[in-house]
């Protein structure tokens, strides 16, 4: 399709600014630019129809089944939406006086006491913008906790394969030593490998949680037992919640602090890119250390305060605050039967999902799952040399958005479904009959399926150069 620029000429226009009516103001002749800006310039109508035929070329939640893995891209109720457009919260100021927001200070400090209650921890900041980045605020607050004790030699992180890639990323950043620990045969933490991965250098442990091949490790009691005896805190990453909440919480199963995904669970949409919420939470004894401004209610009112011995701000002001309100509304509507009702449908789901494929397609792990599963296309590929590529490809072609392809890195051929608990029975069947009509092709005509998708305006880009090389930029030719 042309791009805007090609669509452009010169002196047509969308503006219906009047005439000017006050003073002309002239700047400083160095501040102006010497030329006009290279923009396009169209009429509003067909300004329009290219961002919707933008629109049609991708493929949202609002268009189809989209169970991509490690996502939870389920609908979101738009009344959650609805919530966060008002004006009231729209239109307020970061630096605006307290007196003049109570409300949503309010906003913030309900969420942080409900989301604590469902997390099990004592206190929470909402100011990291994304799950990695509440992991890097989680891990800043394991740091300050040992040099708080003097305890300087705690350098490492423990971090288990089957964590999500941001883990151990996240640990680098924060300046740990990343010590990978290998996987059992069931899908979980290799408790002897943990046990001896451990010592006096162990600063903590980060746990994916259910993990990326959507397992709730068994012996999760135990591993964060493991780490407290040797000295170091457990940390949860929770963008997974989507599969436990209200059935079980971190902060029983013995781990210190943890990150939630509000983009994720908590009702607003992602993929485009943002806004996201990744806020921390911690018991007692770390919330001293957690970020400034924190909400806390003093004689009926609600202040920002700054916790005794806080790392200070990991973001400006307060977060993605609209992204908080809708989290709210999501929270408020649900109320304690509809968030583990939630959960248990998204298990549910994935469960249902996956036992219609079983016969047909390789589990990665022959047993329950969580809120994903991974299945293994090595077999398929063995045999007909049809790829987990191959396969996502050709989902396209019936509206459906592909599986995470190819991740968790410890499943070879892997597509990881997440089908969320907003699906119905039909569009469940209709996935899974789907799968199968695609698995059926793959043994009588598997040539074509290496050349799917046949229905969308790209098929298949060159993905590295896109990644590497992108073209962000319109060249004018000069
Ligand atoms: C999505 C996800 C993250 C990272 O969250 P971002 O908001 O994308 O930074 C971390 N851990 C798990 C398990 C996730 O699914």
């Amino acid at each position: 399709m042309k791009l805007l620029f090609e669509r452009s000429r010169a002196g047509r226009g969308s503006d219906l600014l009047p005439a000017c009516d006050v003073p002309v103001v002239t700047y400083d002749q160095g501040l102006l630019r010497a030329e006009a800006p290279r923009l396009p310039e169209m009429a509003e109508v067909d300004l329009s129809r290219h961002y919707t035929e933008l629109a049609k070329q991708t493929h949202g939640v609002n268009d189809g089944f989209y169970p991509l893995g490690s996502c939870t891209m389920k609908y979101n109720p738009r009344v959650n939406e609805e919530a966060a457009a008002q004006p009231g919260f729209t239109q307020l100021h970061p630096l605006q006086p307290v007196e003049t927001v109570q409300g949503a200070l309010e906003v913030i400090y309900t969420a942080e006491k409900m989301l604590c209650e469902i997390t099990g921890m004592d206190g929470m900041t909402f100011q990291p913008a994304a799950g990695a980045h509440g992991e890097y605020t989680g891990l800043l607050l394991i740091r300050k906790y040992h040099q708080s004790r003097g305890d300087t030699a705690r350098t490492k992180i423990i971090v288990p394969d089957s964590a999500h890639g941001t883990n151990p990323a996240s640990a680098t950043m924060a300046g740990f030593k990343v010590v990978s620990v290998p996987s059992n045969e069931q899908g979980g933490v290799d408790l002897d490998a943990l046990r001896k991965a451990v010592g006096p250098d162990t600063a903590g442990l980060m746990l994916t949680n259910p993990n990326t091949v959507g397992l709730f490790d068994p012996n999760i009691l135990e591993i964060t037992q493991i780490i407290h005896d040797a000295g170091g805190l457990c940390y949860y990453d929770g963008a997974n919640l989507n599969a436990i909440m209200g059935h079980v919480r971190p902060g029983d199963m013995g781990f210190d602090c943890v990150h939630l995904n509000l983009h994720k669970t908590f009702s607003t949409p992602h993929g485009g890119g943002g806004p996201g919420s990744g806020p921390v939470g911690c018991k007692a004894m770390l919330a001293q250390f957690l970020p400034s401004p924190h909400v806390e209610e003093k004689d009926g009112k609600f202040v920002f305060a700054a916790p005794e011995h806080t790392m200070g701000q990991v973001r400006s002001f307060y977060g993605n605050f609209l992204v908080v309100v809708k989290a709210l509304a999501y929270l408020i509507t649900l109320g304690k039967e509809g968030i583990p009702e939630a959960s248990a449908g998204a298990v549910l789901n994935a469960n249902y999902l996956m036992k219609q494929l079983a016969g047909a397609y390789d589990m990665s792990y022959d047993t329950q799952c969580m809120h994903e599963f991974v299945m293994t296309l090595q077999g398929l590929a063995h045999d007909t040399g049809v790829t987990a590529m191959d396969v996502a490809k050709r989902l396209l072609d019936f509206g459906m958005h592909p599986p995470t392809m190819y991740f968790p890195l410890i499943v070879h051929e892997a597509l990881m479904v997440e089908p969320t608990e907003t699906e119905s029975m039909e569009t469940l069947d209709e996935a899974a009959r789907v799968f199968l009509d695609i698995l059926a092709e793959a043994k009588t005509d598997a040539e074509s399926l290496h050349h799917a998708p046949h229905d969308c305006p790209i098929g298949r880009p060159d993905e590295v150069t896109a990644a590497r090389s992108p073209i962000l930029r319109y060249d004018f030719g000069a």
